[in-house]
């Protein structure tokens, strides 16, 4: 299990990633992965559809993808890493 600090928005189980890359732009690399329901998305540096899929579904908490057990998450509602 990926250990970290964790926030009241934090899923108990992280969501399977759904595609391989941002299905917005295309792009295949610095992604994000929603853990509520596995959207990928690219990262704030490229198109920011992370901070897009947090803003239209109200999912806050993304990990870097591909996922990796030592990996950071992110809490868009609380504005920091966990
Ligand atoms: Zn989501
Ligand atoms: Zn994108
Ligand atoms: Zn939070």
């Amino acid at each position: 299990m990926l250990k970290t600090e964790r926030c009241e928005h934090v899923p108990d189980e992280q969501a399977t990633p759904q595609t391989a890359n941002c299905p917005r732009c295309g792009s295949s690399h610095s992604l994000r992965v929603c853990s509520t329901c596995g959207y990928v998305a690219c990262c704030e540096s490229q198109y920011g559809h992370d901070r897009e899929h947090w803003k239209q579904t109200g999912h806050p908490v993304i990990r870097p993808y591909p996922l990796t057990e030592r990996g950071w998450a992110w809490c868009y509602a609380c504005g920091k890493y966990l």
